[in-house]
């Protein structure tokens, strides 16, 4: 990768030296020779100048480091500096009057020494010179170690310093933990990228000072997740307050929110990566919490990974032999006084061999993440129009069935073809395939699925807008959706019906349908009030245990006998 920007520490100013040494006349010379052409800062003791070390990393260009000083000595400095990743790229020219130091300071990570006395100001100069030269080519090279906005170690040296310490520290109990911003890009969003970079500098910043003593390191992994590697700790929640705090207040005067997640006492056995994918877990049950706060990752959270593994694990065999089943729930038509069947919803479930019955919710979210979901979604199709075929040769009845099409289906560029050739495959029209997307997939990528649908339904097929209500359709987008149906989400239903609240929610939406043209279909209808209220709401299907359950396609025979027997009744 190219750097675009210029690097920090040579951009348009004198380069930045730090001058150490107890002696104030030697601090004086050093810095009236050095003042012309640099940017001399001084420090009496080992601590300052380790401060101002840190403080200025990004800054700095070099230390000029006096060994022989009361307190700290300064080769304990240059320990210090060599073991924080955050500061040893920092060149060191070590001053000293005693030879033997000279050499001992070179292995200690010095990259050159002047003997004291001192000699010429050009020679001291020309030291000088060359050191900083030599430390930039050396950066040109190596610079993308860092991470430019943060000054935190990229992910790869991260990693690699991770694994550097672990072999250094065996047996040392080390904590993974990932942190995040809340709703980091609506920050961006409304009060700027300037004020975001900020954001990020000094959460990185706090994170950095947090662990950094216990020899902790710290990353920015990619925008505004963080990754932190120390050695165990339990003073989670003063990290995250300590951080919280450091960040700029925002014009509302909210604070800013944190999400922690912590894979503690971490697995040395496990890959790096791995054992932050568990911090990552951790702070992923966090997701919908409106306070700062952490999380830690438990053993259950193991034992869902474990479970999820096996069924991604247990994918392809369960294709293969048909491990998946698909249900059947009837959709009624509750505008006639006796309601009518009109359509089902094809609803798949697992049949696993070791692990039993699975209902979809513990895998469907799994596929759709995994990239698996394209292969089910397909199998659930072909397995419905199968079933459609079998049902008009055998019984000479059916209905129109909708599959669900997941949000990720709608990209393949030859969704199309699928679907038309599956049809064709089995003898059907797009009249006997009803299609249900969500609303959200609609809402977060809505030109590519707009223009999806659009093709669809240029073929003939019939789009059902599922979840309708969850997935925050601006009304200005609702009045251009391509949709042939609105399938009301059953939230809406459950709050409705839930002590003495109204139904106005339901009633606007089904005004929202009105206007639109199309039908609404009331999803997870339990009791008769519910479908009662519904019918004088002016909705027009209904589905839900009220009616019946999902059921195999056996099962569902019955309503379709039903229904044919209620038609030639009514052609008497
Ligand atoms: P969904 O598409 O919103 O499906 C409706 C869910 O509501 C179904 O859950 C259904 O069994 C349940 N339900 C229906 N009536 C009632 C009721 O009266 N009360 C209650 N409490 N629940 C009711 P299910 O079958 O567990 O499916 C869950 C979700 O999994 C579905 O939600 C859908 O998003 C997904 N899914 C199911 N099958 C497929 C599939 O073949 N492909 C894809 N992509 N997703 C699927
Ligand atoms: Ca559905
Ligand atoms: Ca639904």
């Amino acid at each position: 990768m190219q750097n675009t920007q210029a690097n920090p520490r040579t951009a348009d100013r004198k380069h930045l030296i730090l001058i150490v040494d107890d002696e104030p006349v030697n601090r004086e010379i050093l810095r009236m020779i050095l003042e012309e052409e640099y940017e001399p800062l001084t420090a009496a003791d080992g601590e300052t100048a380790l401060s101002i070390i840190r403080e200025n990393s990004e800054k700095l260009s070099l230390v000029l480091l006096d060994l022989l000083m009361p307190g700290m000595h300064g080769l304990e400095v240059l320990q210090k500096l060599q073991e924080d990743p955050a500061v040893k790229h920092i060149p060191v020219i070590v001053l000293t009057a005693d030879q033997q130091a000279e050499v001992e300071s070179l292995r200690a990570g010095a990259v050159d020494f002047l003997s004291k006395p001192y000699p010429d100001r050009e020679v001291i100069l020309a030291r000088v010179r060359r050191t900083i030269e030599m430390t930039e080519d050396r950066e040109l090279i190596e610079f993308t170690e860092r991470d430019r906005l943060t000054g935190l170690l990229n992910r790869e040296y991260f990693y690699r310093y991770a694994e550097q310490f672990d072999q250094n520290h065996e047996g040392q109990e080390m904590d993974a933990m990932m942190v995040d911003i809340c709703h980091f890009r609506m920050i961006n969003e409304r009060y700027g990228k300037a004020f975001g970079d900020e954001v990020l500098r000094r959460l990185g910043e706090s994170l950095r000072n947090a662990v950094r003593d216990g020899g902790g390191i710290v990353c920015r992994r990619v925008a505004d997740t963080f990754l932190v590697y120390c050695p165990h700790r339990e003073d989670y929640k003063s990290i995250l307050d300590g951080a919280v705090k450091a960040l700029p207040a925002r014009n509302s005067g909210s604070a800013i929110r944190l999400r922690m997640g912590v894979y503690a006492r971490a697995d040395r056995t496990i890959e790096l990566e791995r054992r932050f994918d568990r911090a990552k877990m951790a702070l992923d049950t966090l997701i919908g919490n409106y306070r700062s706060s952490c999380a830690l990752y438990d053993s259950a959270l193991h034992e869902n990974e474990i479970f999820e593994e096996r069924l991604l694990e247990s994918f392809d065999a369960a294709i293969r032999e048909k491990q998946f089943l698909v249900y059947f729930q009837p959709k009624f038509d509750i505008r006639p006084e006796k309601p009518v069947l009109a359509s089902a919803e094809a609803l798949v479930r697992w049949v696993h061999p070791e692990l039993g019955f699975i209902q979809p919710d513990k895998f469907i979210p799994l596929f759709e993440k995994n990239g698996l979901i394209p292969r089910l979604d397909e199998y659930v199709w072909r397995e419905t129009a199968a079933h459609i075929r079998d049902w008009k040769n055998r019984l000479g009845v059916s209905v129109p069935v909708s599959v669900n099409v997941s949000r990720v289906d709608m990209f393949d560029t030859d969704l199309a073809g699928i679907l038309t050739e599956l049809l064709r495959e089995n003898g059907l029209t797009p009249a006997d395939l009803l299609l249900e997307i969500t609303e959200s997939a609609y809402t977060r990528d809505s030109s590519q699925i707009i223009e999806r649908v659009n093709q669809l339904r240029g073929l003939g097929f019939h789009i059902e807008m599922d979840d309708f209500g969850t997935g925050y359709s601006s009304l200005s987008m609702i009045s251009e959706l391509p949709i042939d149906a609105l399938k009301l989400d059953m939230i809406f239903i459950r709050t409705a019906f839930a002590g003495n609240r109204s139904t106005r929610l339901i009633e606007i939406i089904i005004d929202i349908a009105d206007f639109l043209g199309v039908p609404v279909i009331a999803e997870g209808v339990e009791t008769e009030e519910q479908m009662t209220a519904l019918r004088e709401m002016g909705c027009d299907l209904v589905q839900g245990y009220y009616f019946s359950r999902p059921v195999p396609g056996e099962a569902f025979e019955e309503f379709l006998l039903a229904g044919r027997r209620t038609a030639e009744k009514g052609n008497e």
